[in-house]
């Protein structure tokens, strides 16, 4: 059942946004965050520091939406003008806030900064708002109902808008949210988004929840969303379409709301398992994913970056005849790289990578996007062959790194396994 939720819409203001200087962050923080209070955004846009764009932009949020949330242009500069735009657009006349004229004094007093005559245009606010003091900045927010509406401002800083907005604004939106949403991430990887979302089938047509397919840097994810009065009932409509995707994507699935190197590391240590690793292409990508997660070291503690044959013959064991006869990207290199590592650390699986990131692959005739994998184990080693097809070096490198996880995490979790091969 479809709860009805008061519509909202984002309004960025600043300059700096449209040309691409700064990523917008506060857009996503709000709609994440307004999400959880089950207050639908279906709106984000972003507009520089130009007074008529911003009025037009207005304008129209206030006709469609309930709730219009802007962030940015509150500073003391010239092209701050978010306040005098919309006091302009909603007819509401600018007054001295005293509490608020009083904290900037006292603010620049504390630094012992001398006070500019700029500075008191932050003390100016739309007549008849709530003000939201700024406890880490100069410039207040403002809650200003309108017609049945709100219009919200924020300060741009992120480190002055997200505390505002956690402690002064979430109170005052409590009234306008019908409930909450609940959203979860099933993660996989080893299919492309498409086919997972062949696989999902009809569960990807659902309203409540909903399940929409994203895929990000050889991952393939479905996120699953549910509106509900509450947070038991939001769960209780997600878990059973979670379950039937489980089913369907089963050998694929590798954790809900986890990272793939957060699963390695988990399934290892409910194994009581250790790996070590040993990179060529990834040179050390696959420790630092590792490493990211804390309590890593419980589970690995060797890695050998071997970048050069000479390393990959004196660390890993791997035979001249090999790299003479196969090279180093092949099957037999990454076979006796994950044996030789996992001999010399004495780990219970070696992992090894080697490929050829790209761009281009220089004296050899393998493409850019060929990549081994092997892991070694008590009951011999196991190679898979990636072949990504892309020219591209940072991808390249990702997908290999994330593919030996998937590796490992098969490994200890004997899954029905993709087949051998193939591309990704
Ligand atoms: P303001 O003076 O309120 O316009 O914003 C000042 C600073 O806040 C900008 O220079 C940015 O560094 C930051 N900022 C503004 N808008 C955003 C945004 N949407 N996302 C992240 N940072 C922002
Ligand atoms: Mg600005």
């Amino acid at each position: 059942m479809p709860i009805p939720m008061a519509v909202c819409e984002l309004l960025s203001v600043g300059t700096e946004l449209i040309l691409g200087d700064i990523l917008n962050t506060n857009t996503r923080f709000l709609s994440q965050a307004l999400a959880a209070l089950g207050i639908a955004v279906q709106r984000h846009g972003t507009v520089g520091d130009n007074p008529e764009r911003l009025a037009e932009d207005l304008r129209a949020a206030l006709v469609r939406s309930r709730i219009v949330i802007l962030t940015g242009g509150l500073g003391p500069t010239a092209d701050d003008i978010t306040k005098e735009v919309v006091c302009a657009v909603l007819g509401i006349p600018l007054v001295l806030d005293a509490r608020q004229m009083a904290a900037i004094e006292r603010f620049f007093r504390v630094r012992g900064a001398p006070m500019g005559e700029t500075n008191r245009k932050q003390a100016l606010v739309p007549e008849g708002c709530t003000v939201l003091y700024n406890d880490n900045g100069t410039a207040p927010g403002c809650w200003i109902p309108w017609k049945g509406n709100v219009v919200v401002l924020l300060p741009g800083p992120p480190r002055e808008m997200e505390p505002m907005f956690r402690e002064k604004v979430v109170p005052l939106l409590r009234p306008f949210s019908s409930g909450v949403i609940v959203s979860h991430q099933l993660r996989t990887v080893g299919l492309g988004e498409s086919l997972m979302a062949e696989r999902a089938g009809e569960l990807l047509d659902g309203e409540n929840p909903t399940v929409a397919p994203y895929a990000k840097d050889g991952e393939s994810y479905l996120r699953i969303t549910a509106a509900a009065p509450d947070e038991t009932q939001a769960e209780a409509l997600c878990a059973p379409v979670i379950g039937q995707l489980a089913e369907r994507l089963r050998g694929y699935v590798y954790g809900i709301d986890q990272l793939l190197e957060e699963a390695a590391v988990k399934a290892l240590r409910q194994a009581g398992k250790t790996v070590a690793l040993a990179e060529s292409c990834t040179g050390g990508g696959i420790s630092t994913l590792l490493t990211e997660v804390p309590g890593a070291s419980e589970v690995f503690g060797w890695g050998v970056v071997s970048y050069a044959n000479e390393c990959k013959q004196a660390l890993l064991g791997v035979r001249e005849e090999t790299l003479r006869l196969w090279g180093a990207v092949s099957e037999p290199c990454a076979k006796e790289m994950a044996e030789g590592i996992r001999a010399a650390s004495g780990a219970d699986f070696g992992l090894a990578v080697t490929g050829i990131a790209g761009p281009g692959s220089s004296n050899t005739d393998k493409s850019a996007g060929l990549i081994w994998l092997a892991i070694a184990g008590q009951n011999g080693v196991r190679v898979r062959q990636l072949s990504t097809g892309r020219n591209d070096r940072r991808y390249n490198r990702t997908i290999a790194a994330k593919q030996a996880l998937a590796l490992l995490l098969e490994e200890l979790q004997k899954k029905a396994t993709p087949s051998n091969g193939g591309s990704v």
